[in-house]
């Protein structure tokens, strides 16, 4: 399954919302449906909220139409403030445009809710089959800096020049979140992933706030790996890892890959963690504007994404349930995306799904 051993991504938010009607405690949780596939595959996610009776109460955003001034981006200061305020979100794919136009909704997102660790569990799906049966991976991705700082420019006509930042803050966070997350989920390596043998100074710095922080942990097994060696191990035999924790942009191609080695991007959840529990789970992929508005998409990554915000918030039986009937769908085969070599539609494997609950 993809997210079983991982009972909650952080503890629950210190400040997540809690409200009692009539003796059933609800939740506020902010909703990104987002563009491209997102309000397709949001909708089978609240489809199954609703027929598991998750006690959920979504607040629900659109992404903008011009810039709000006080984000700088497309999302509202509105929505900022509702995942401060509830302190748990769950988010559809947003598209960025490639080489030009505006600033990334998901860096601003990471950047504005200080969501430091981007938390991808990828497992093996019982039942679904691949050259592997065995993945049991997490990448644990620097989420707030590295190539991602936004930082480009032209030095003169023909040369242009982007900053890679590493800092010693946000390295330790990250990684001190790496080995908290192994020691919590029993697990048991931790593989700090770099290119420091070029990169000497900024991934230098990565790998020793990593190694710094693998001593505190002396019953976990820490081990540093060289990318493009982690790549071909990944793909020969991914038994060989457990946890991977690396900067921004390593961990972006990386997670994709892992999600290839179990049937694609389709079926992989994500946790994007901040201070004080604040968590906003997404899938692993984007848009996907070649199946956008089709009802092809597969709903699984998004719907594992909900299951890891219950696990989070510890509504544990409702995050079974759906876990459960989204495994059985899978492994009977017969409602499958056409991802997954099937022919179903979003709307019939979401059906298929709830038949299961
Ligand atoms: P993508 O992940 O959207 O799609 C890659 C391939 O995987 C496509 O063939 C797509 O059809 C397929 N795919 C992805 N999700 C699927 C699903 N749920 N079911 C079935 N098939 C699925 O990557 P891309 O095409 O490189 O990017 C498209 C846009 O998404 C870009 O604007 C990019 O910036 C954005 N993006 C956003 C996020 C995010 O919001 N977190 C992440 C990645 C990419």
């Amino acid at each position: 399954s993809t997210c079983q051993n991982d009972k909650s991504a952080a503890a629950p938010g210190n400040f997540t919302q809690r409200r009692s009607f009539g003796g059933e405690t609800t939740i506020t949780a902010t909703l990104f449906p987002g563009d491209g596939i997102g309000p397709e595959i949001a909708d089978s996610v609240k489809e199954i909220f609703n027929a598991t009776q998750v006690p959920i109460k979504w607040e629900e955003f659109e992404i903008g139409k011009t810039i709000d001034p006080r984000t700088g981006s497309f999302l509202t200061w509105e929505s900022m403030e509702s995942v401060r305020r509830n302190g748990i979100g769950l988010k559809g794919p947003m598209t960025t445009p490639i080489g030009k136009g505006f600033k990334s909704l998901n860096l601003t997102l990471r950047k504005e809710l200080g969501l430091y660790a981007n938390v991808r569990p990828c497992l093996s799906i019982p039942g679904y089959k691949t050259r592997y049966d065995n993945v049991d991976l997490v990448t644990i991705r620097e989420n707030t800096e590295g190539e991602y700082s936004g930082l480009e420019h032209q030095v003169v006509k023909g040369v242009v020049e982007s900053l890679k930042i590493i800092t010693r803050q946000a390295s330790m966070r990250v990684a001190e979140y790496a080995f908290h997350y192994a020691q919590t989920h029993g697990r048991k390596r931790v593989s700090a992933i770099h290119k420091a043998n070029i990169m000497k100074k900024t991934d230098g710095l990565f790998l020793q706030c990593c190694r710094e922080v693998a001593e505190k942990y002396p019953d976990i097994v820490y081990e540093e790996v060289i990318i493009d060696n982690c790549c071909m191990m990944l793909v020969k035999n991914p038994s060989l890892f457990d946890v991977l924790c690396m900067p921004n942009l390593y961990g972006d191609i990386i997670s994709d890959l892992c999600a290839g080695l179990i049937g694609g991007l389709g079926l992989t959840p994500s946790g994007n963690i901040g201070d004080n529990g604040l968590a906003l789970m997404e899938a692993v992929h984007g848009t996907a504007p070649d199946i956008a508005g089709k009802n092809m998409a597969n709903p699984t990554a998004l719907l594992l994404s909900s299951v890891m915000m219950l696990q989070h918030l510890k509504i544990q039986d409702k995050a079974d349930q759906i876990h459960k009937a989204i495994m059985k769908t899978i492994e009977e085969g017969q409602y499958l995306t056409r991802d997954l070599g099937g022919k179903s539609s979003t709307s019939e494997y979401t059906k298929a799904v709830i038949g299961n609950l």
